[in-house]
């Protein structure tokens, strides 16, 4: 197997454990610590020591992981890459039974941008957090996942909507609600009783005493996989952007130690970054407060570190190909793109994609850039935030996709071991991180 088949086939593992932000931090989590990572807690005081690799959690869905360089301390400047761990999806609301006409059913929120369509017919799972009293009567949190097929969103025949094909929409309010099961007459609906059966099934010694709340997302239980007639493809759920946190999570499983290091994957990308363990909350500035411990160190780090932004592109789509600029087309396969727009929608400078130009050069990994139509709006990622809310210079770069938000994205299956062949440079990168 090739080094870039087996990159493949891991991501696919992470992206197949990783269903929802909670299970993506748990397994990013769990590869740290065989990476020699010891976790810290934030209501804790810390001791770090140089040559230490640590990594913290907020909420159980954002993680920030750094590592203190032997050669160089976190005040010369630290390599920060970011990225995000939610992903559009459906949430299961907080009374969410619905029986009509003998189903039980669902009613389910969006959560950020979901292209709604390719959710109808799939075999689709539940999965994320609960929380529940015990029997002693502590308040308690768990992950759950029911792994097999539990849902489904039927379309409508064609025979009952001829003009289906023309103009059907989706309304998220009635068209969605999920089909758990058909439901006799006499037996009554209760979603936290089924989840306290769940519980117990996965988690046999929680002490569960009821179910109280829950942060749960539906998902497609498809497996990710390599495809294409040349097996060009990556496809599945969450490629934007677990593919980027796995990409960097690698880049740190790879860095050599010598100079300071970091990656935060945040959570809430999707809906605007403002929570407490979004981008645009206090987590990352609290983190690097207590690396740096004192003030004017900490104007150094932020003066002398770069963070790049990860998160992916959109490719150039051979049907709508009419939706890039002629001049800024990326293609699947041909290398991560770097992502400029005047507007700093992308927080990218000429001095950071300079320096990330020689970095690619050095790795021999081919690099795209991506600018939007300049008649069409511009979507953007937590670079910008973090550039914002900290102060580190940052660009924003990301591997080429397609169908993003949709429940099965589509990525080159050459384009992440290239990301994080960079990414991994970059960790190890020594000397300046600007210009001279
Ligand atoms: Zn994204």
């Amino acid at each position: 197997m090739s080094e870039q088949e087996q990159f493949n086939q891991e991501l696919c593992g992470f992206l197949s454990q990783a269903v929802t932000p909670f299970h993506a931090v748990a397994e990013m989590a769990e590869q740290l610590r065989s990476a020699g990572y010891s976790q810290l807690v934030e209501d804790e005081s810390w001791t770090l020591e140089a040559g230490g690799r640590y990594f913290v959690t907020r909420n159980g869905s954002s993680i920030i992981a750094f590592g203190l360089g032997r050669e160089s301390g976190p005040a010369e400047g630290l390599r920060m890459v970011g990225a995000h761990t939610d992903s559009p999806c459906l949430m299961v609301k907080p009374a969410p039974e619905i029986v009509r006409q003998g189903y039980l059913q669902l009613g389910v929120e969006v959560y950020g941008g979901a292209l709604l369509n390719p959710w109808f017919d799939r075999d689709l799972s539940i999965a994320g957090r609960v929380s529940y009293q015990c029997s002693q009567g502590q308040l308690r949190t768990a992950l759950i996942d029911f792994r097999e097929p539990v849902a489904v969103i039927p379309s409508l025949a064609i025979h009952l909507d001829r003009e289906a094909n023309s103009s059907r929409s989706v309304n998220p309010q009635k068209d969605i609600p999920p089909l758990l099961c058909q439901l006799p007459e006499n037996e009554k609906a209760d979603f936290r009783a089924l989840l306290r059966e769940r519980l117990l099934e996965e988690h046999a010694d929680c002490g569960v005493d009821k179910v109280l709340d829950y942060e749960l997302c539906c998902y497609d239980t498809q497996a990710p996989a390599v495809v294409g007639l040349r097996r060009e493809f990556i496809a599945s759920a969450r490629l934007d952007n677990l593919l980027s946190c796995y990409s960097a999570l690698r880049g740190l499983q790879d860095w050599d130690g010598a100079a300071s290091v970091l990656l935060v994957c945040n959570d809430h990308e999707e809906v605007g970054s403002r929570s407490a363990a979004g981008a645009n909350g206090p987590f990352l500035a609290s983190v690097l407060k207590r690396i740096a411990v004192e003030r004017e160190t900490y104007a150094a780090l932020t003066e002398r570190s770069m963070m790049i932004s990860a998160d992916n592109a959109h490719g150039i789509h051979p049907n709508f190909a009419d939706r890039h600029d002629e001049n800024h087309g990326p293609r699947l396969n041909g290398g991560p793109v770097l992502k400029v727009n005047a507007n700093q929608r992308y927080a990218s400078n000429s001095e950071t994609t300079g320096l990330l130009r020689m970095l690619a050069e050095k790795a021999g990994v081919p690099l795209q850039s991506f600018v939007a139509r300049t008649d069409m709006g511009c979507g953007s990622t937590i670079g910008p935030i973090t550039a914002g809310e900290v102060g580190v210079k940052t660009l924003d770069i990301g591997v080429p996709t397609f169908a993003m938000h949709s429940i099965r994205e589509l990525a080159g299956s050459a384009d992440a071991t290239n990301l994080a062949r960079l990414l991994t440079h970059f960790y190890n990168l020594r000397g300046s991180l600007g210009a001279s």
